[in-house]
């Protein structure tokens, strides 16, 4: 039941909500997604591990949090930042590439998708950590992974990776406009997880390098400008929209397919990532 008082304050939080700079890569639905298709990819080694590593998890306020499963824990990056302090990890989620050009966009301190990805990975793999280090590297290598796939964490157009421009889907009902960003993130993600759940085998045992999250973040920037960007009418490079833009069918056609490619891309990935790392 929401009492008098709750009911004024919800359109408060949706405002807050629409308004904040915060990117949800995929959304807890799409995370889930990704971590399940890594899950049925797993060999029972990594499984094994996975599920040591996750006995005695905490929630972002660090109450135990029952979860077991890769995609129950999928989000947690997500949650912590929405008790953290405002600003604290602000930039670990995203890398802002230019969409029309070749070089990769800033990240101070190591504090970029890629690098984090990098920097939690060698955490989770050195069995000298403590427990909880391990865990917590786990659960940041669960959702970098997926983020890194989202176009818009690893594309942007000098307009925050979208989320400065304001769009209309012409057949659904989103209340206030949202952003190019929101509804890659949200909107289009849901429509492409419609179809069913990700389904593909992992093929190959072959050792991934250290570079393999920028190859990857590089192949998604190349996505967010074919699919995110060219196709929006008007658009040009280097040149932020000012007025909304409108996403008709044809656009959000073309990027459901898109999506799901991204999403069992990164399952597969993540599987052959952990694979390797927790052998
Ligand atoms: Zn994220």
């Amino acid at each position: 039941m929401q009492t008098p008082n709750m009911k004024r304050l919800l359109p408060l939080f949706a405002t807050l909500l629409l308004l904040s700079p915060q990117a949800y890569a995929w959304g807890r639905k799409g995370h889930a997604a990704i971590a399940d298709l890594a899950t049925a990819n797993l060999t029972p080694a990594a499984q094994a591990q996975v599920t040591e590593l996750l006995k005695g998890d905490l929630d972002a306020e660090g109450k135990l949090s029952g979860r077991t499963t890769l995609a129950e824990v999928a989000s947690w990056a997500d949650e912590i930042r929405d008790v953290a302090p405002k600003g604290t990890y602000k930039s670990w989620h995203t890398r802002s590439n230019p969409v029309c050009g070749e070089g990769l966009g800033g990240c101070k301190r190591g504090e970029c998708v890629d690098r984090k990805l990098v920097e939690y990975t060698a955490i989770l793999k050195d069995r000298s950590q403590p427990h909880r280090a391990r865990n917590e590297a786990l659960k940041w290598v669960v959702h970098l992974i997926g983020d890194l796939h989202m176009p818009l964490h690893s594309g942007s157009n000098k307009d925050s990776a979208g989320q400065k421009i304001e769009v209309r889907l012409v057949n659904l009902k989103t209340g206030k406009n949202p952003t190019l960003h929101t509804v890659w993130d949200s909107e289009l993600a849901v429509l492409a997880l419609k179809q069913g759940p990700l389904a593909a085998k992992l093929t190959t045992s072959a050792s991934l390098t250290e570079d393999a999250p920028e190859q990857w973040m590089q192949e998604s920037r190349a996505i967010a400008r074919k699919h995110a960007y060219d196709p929006l009418p008007g658009f040009a490079c280097g040149n932020p929209f000012s007025d909304t833009v409108e996403l008709d069918k044809r656009y959000q056609q073309q990027a459901i397919p898109v999506i799901r490619e991204q999403m069992t891309r990164a399952g597969l990935r993540l599987a052959q990532w952990l694979n390797q790392t927790l052998r």
